[in-house]
């Protein structure tokens, strides 16, 4: 084997190994890059589910309040405390109060007459 074989030889396997440490440094990157983008993409789902936890749980909290909002006498229609079962004003019954549209029952928002939903008529309903 002549001199320019040998560092033919030892050229095209110092090549190889280069290709070879080049090709696997290349995956480990790309291996990197898919874990982070995996991690974020579970981090932002979990972000998301609370957040809409979250404004579930203030819309029922709202809710809520608005059913206490509505309790009054059924026979002198004072405002009742929540918890309250009769008036202290008449010992009358308290019931639940609102607004709702006579049509697809949904409960109206303040000031609206009409069902922005389906048009139906606003009436004040006993719900409770
Ligand atoms: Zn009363
Ligand atoms: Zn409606």
């Amino acid at each position: 084997m002549g001199l320019f074989d040998k560092l033919k030889e030892g050229f095209t396997q110092w090549l190889g190994k280069a290709k070879d440490e080049a090709v696997e440094k290349a995956a480990d990157t790309v291996r990197e890059k898919a874990e982070e983008t995996v991690e974020d993409a579970v981090d932002r789902a979990r972000e998301k589910r609370e957040e809409e936890k979250k404004q579930k749980e203030e819309a029922r909290a709202a809710e809520r309040q608005a059913q206490e909002d509505a309790r009054v006498c059924e026979a002198c229609g004072k405002k009742a405390a929540p918890g309250q079962k009769f008036c202290s004003e008449c010992g009358g019954k308290i019931v639940v109060r609102r607004r709702v549209c006579a049509k697809c029952g949904r409960y109206a928002q303040e000031g609206e007459k009409f069902c922005p939903e389906c048009g139906g008529e606003i009436v004040e309903k006993v719900i409770e």
